[in-house]
């Protein structure tokens, strides 16, 4: 039997956590949060922005970024609001990018995209300092690979802070981690000393893993059957963060499986963002295992 970490509750028969235990939402549409209640959960652990915004004109809109932070931040009543970078190309193609690329899965998205499109970086950028100043931000980088992403990523944070206040605007300087989506960013995970945390997204690396695309229902067996590559890997990885003393979470659809929850918390996961439809399923899970919030 495996040994139980240190922290369990040995009379629970899961051996579950006895506390501490948080359940975030992943959010990707802001009439969605309208429907629920902030109450219902530990606050937002992955807002994807791609899919806040309808065109690609929005993706230049300082002003209207900004204000869909400040709304999101408002409806969130204090708890963290975790908030992606644009993860453009792939899978989201708004603003038709990746869309012209022969294999948009392997090609020029996520971080890679905004750090060659440092305009539209910066105009993000400028729009998360300013709401950070009003609430609880943390930025989440899609789709890093290498180290140096999260370094020079940091630096535009900081020169967009900078000027920002040398023009006396309010901001704050949230945060900033990444996804753990590539599997050569969870093998090396150690080298990310810049990253102030860690969310493994378990659709991108499940595709990564299987070399089987997450959209393609003539693989989607394979895609099914990564569960136990992905979890070792999340167990090393999350043993690695924890070496680091970095917090490192779930926002892939794994961590909204019932199934699966068991064996995510004998990885030492202590943070969990699902899709709000899967909470109650979760809960039950929870409940069901003596582990209740
Ligand atoms: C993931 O890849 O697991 C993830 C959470 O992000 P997305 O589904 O938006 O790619
Ligand atoms: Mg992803």
């Amino acid at each position: 039997a495996a040994v139980m970490p240190a922290g369990f509750d040995r009379s629970s028969p899961l051996g579950l956590p006895a506390g501490g235990f948080e359940v975030l939402f992943n959010i990707s549409d802001i009439s969605e949060i309208h429907a629920l209640d902030a109450g219902a959960c530990d606050g937002i652990g992955l807002l994807r922005t791609e899919f806040l915004l309808s065109s690609a004109a929005d993706l230049a809109n300082e002003e209207k970024q900004f204000q869909l932070y400040c709304e999101i931040l408002k409806w969130a009543g204090g708890r963290p609001v975790t908030i992606r970078l644009f993860d453009l190309g792939g899978d989201k193609p708004l603003g038709g990018f990746g869309l012209e690329e022969r294999n948009p899965f392997l090609g020029l998205r996520g971080i890679r995209l905004l750090l060659s499109m440092p305009t539209m970086l910066r105009i993000q950028a400028r729009a998360l300092l300013r709401a950070a100043a009003l609430g609880s931000i943390k930025v989440l980088l899609p789709m890093v690979t290498f180290p140096g992403e999260v370094t020079d990523t940091r630096r535009i944070f900081e020169e967009e802070a900078a000027s920002l206040a040398h023009r006396h605007v309010a901001i704050s300087m949230p945060a900033i981690g990444m996804m753990v989506e590539v599997p050569a960013a969870a093998i090396m995970l150690d080298m990310f000393e810049d990253a102030d945390f860690f969310s493994l997204g378990t659709n991108d690396l499940a595709q990564y893993l299987t070399a089987a695309a997450r959209d393609n229902p003539t693989v989607a067996d394979l895609y099914q059957q990564a569960v136990p590559a992905l979890l070792r890997l999340i167990a090393q990885t999350v043993a690695v963060a924890h070496d680091m003393g970095k917090p490192i979470g779930i926002c892939g659809d794994l961590a909204g499986d019932p199934e699966h929850l068991s064996s995510l918390i004998a990885s030492g996961i202590r943070q969990i963002s699902i899709a709000p439809s899967q909470l109650a399923a979760v809960k039950t899970a929870q409940m069901q295992a003596g582990m209740d919030g």
